[in-house]
């Protein structure tokens, strides 16, 4: 597949044309050691797209080939909730399948790649006036692992896990995914997994979404452009929010990744689509 194919299938429309450079940045930069990561977030919607080949799974699978090899993932998925921020250190993470009511081969899919206690220590000690904690008992989630399957199918990569802690507000999430950026420099590929719009609630059988659902998901992907970060953490104050984002945890892995984002960087949208109506896909890679 060459690029254009390939922006085809990403769901990367005309207006987004302009950004198309800094989709090419990592590929030519591939042979080089001396590379910042990028930083993707990730709108992973069902639990299906771990195994189904669809629009969604295709493109996470050709950004796998695309980007650098990372030398560890480090996931901040919207389905690990908990009280204080926890680090997974496991050498060997579990599957967890925390969904129901899916077909067997989903409930029986495994993603055995490692995990990396080294990497998470030094994590740990990046955040360390957060004082994060290790975790040994938490795995992959399907935040993490639905990706991932797609992304990087020989799971060989290691791969662990960032909590989001319930007590933090937004703007403490996008400050503390700052002291994260040095692990970039050190071949981390940090994804951020949840959706800008979220609401399971007013799902329909569906492709398209909801006006207030694209409404929504495209101020916010203004204000990604405009780097208007003060705006989205306060996205409550945005229209429709309520709709949009009736629970926090979906959306706040999207703060990760913006507090990542350098000076210097751009964003390109890809899966910009919805789906049942109330589920944004949007992904955005930041390099
Ligand atoms: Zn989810």
């Amino acid at each position: 597949m060459n690029r254009r194919q390939f922006i085809k299938k990403a769901g990367i429309g005309a207006g987004v044309m302009t950004s198309l450079y800094s989709f090419t940045k990592a590929w030519d930069k591939e042979s080089s050691k001396a590379v910042w990561m990028p930083v993707v977030f990730v709108g992973h919607g069902s639990p299906m797209n771990a195994i189904e080949e669809n629009t969604f799974s295709s493109t996470w699978a050709k950004l796998g080939q695309q980007l650098p090899t990372p030398q560890a993932i480090l996931c901040i998925s919207a389905h690990w909730e908990t009280i204080g921020t926890k680090v997974t250190a496991m050498p060997y993470p579990r599957t967890i399948h925390d969904f129901g009511g899916f077909p067997k081969a989903l409930q029986e899919a495994q993603y055995p790649a490692p995990g990396t206690p080294e990497k998470a220590k030094e994590t740990i000690q990046l955040l360390e006036r957060w004082k994060a904690h290790e975790d040994h008992s938490w795995g992959l989630d399907h935040g993490t692992w639905s990706v991932l399957k797609p992304m990087y199918p020989d799971a060989k990569i290691p791969v662990y896990q960032l909590s989001l802690d319930v007590r933090k507000t937004p703007q403490q999430h996008l400050e503390m995914a700052k002291d994260l950026a040095l692990l970039r420099q050190k071949g981390v590929l940090i994804i951020g997994s949840g959706n800008i719009v979220h609401n399971l609630g007013l799902m329909q059988w569906q492709e398209k979404a909801f006006d207030w659902a694209t409404e929504f998901n495209t101020e916010i992907k203004n204000k990604i452009i405009q780097r208007d970060h003060a705006s989205i953490i306060n996205y409550k104050n945005i229209k429709n929010s309520t709709l949009a984002v009736p629970t926090p945890e979906h959306f706040l892995p999207l703060l990760y990744c913006l507090g990542l984002q350098q000076t210097t960087e751009s964003t390109t949208f890809f899966n910009d689509t919805a789906t049942m109506g109330s589920i944004s896909m949007t992904g955005a890679l930041i390099q």
